[in-house]
């Protein structure tokens, strides 16, 4: 397998506009720095509906009168919705699930401690693995909080199997050396199973949209399999949502 020098990135799938309202771009500048910067692809995953900061149900409603290209970049409509519970149950509206997912082509998933009290190591893997079985799902966020621990053999197993991604989420690891070092962890366990991973900026603002420094030092340190990374090849990316699709059984 190839190692991780040298690579870059061709997508950022974890990205806030304002409608969060401790972001600070309009999803225009956010397309914008994208287009200057090689990213050709987008996620927009504004907060879900539990968070503080989130925007209303209407924004995800709405979320289809965008465009597909923005400056010549592929927006994909997206959410980072919060894992309520231990049955992984997210904070999409009861009765609204077919109107959020019919819009949605991305999904990431995070725990929070503003939804989700941090609980026991065997709960919080409970939650993750419950909330895969989720077939919307693509890919578990920011999961080195050390609040949150869980077996991260047992999910990255789980992600393989049900062929979803492990978030390596730069602001994280920009946190330090815990962070760090816990993601070290994670991953070693996804080079074990060959559970595919994706780095993303989690960013509040434009400027830093797939400024992957940190990220990329950290797999180039640990020899990372690049074949495991999805955004770093367009033809890995694209089969990812290939995959997707099929999953969610979208005629493309
Ligand atoms: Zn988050
Ligand atoms: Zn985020």
């Amino acid at each position: 397998m190839n190692s991780t020098a040298g690579i870059s990135f061709i997508a950022d799938m974890h990205t806030h506009t304002l409608a969060s309202t401790h972001a600070y771009s309009t999803i225009t500048e956010n397309a914008a720095w994208c287009s200057e910067h090689g990213i050709k692809y987008l996620g927009m995953t504004d907060h879900g509906i539990a968070m503080q900061d989130s925007p209303d149900t209407w924004h995800f409603e709405n979320l289809r009168i965008l465009p597909e290209y923005l400056k010549g970049v592929r927006v994909f409509k997206g959410i980072e919705a919060d894992i309520l519970s231990v049955s992984g149950e997210l904070d999409i509206p009861r009765g609204m699930e077919s109107v959020y997912y019919s819009i949605l082509e991305w999904v990431n998933v995070s725990m929070h401690v503003q939804t989700f009290a941090p609980s026991s190591k065997r709960d919080h893997t409970k939650a993750y693995l419950n909330v895969l079985k989720n077939r919307f799902v693509d890919v578990i966020s920011h999961s080195e909080s050390p609040k949150f621990d869980y077996d991260y053999d047992a999910v990255t197993k789980a992600c393989a199997e049900y062929g979803r991604l492990i978030e390596v989420n730069v602001c994280r690891i920009e946190r330090g050396e815990i962070q760090t070092e816990r993601y070290k962890r994670i991953l070693e366990c996804c080079e074990k199973h060959g559970t595919r991973i994706i780095v993303s900026s989690d960013a509040h603002f434009y400027t830093h949209i797939g400024a992957f420094d940190p990220a990329k030092k950290l797999l180039e340190e640990i020899e990372f399999p690049e074949e495991l990374v999805i955004n770093s090849s367009e033809e890995r990316f694209l089969g990812y949502i290939n995959e997707r699709n099929e999953r969610i059984g979208k005629n493309v």
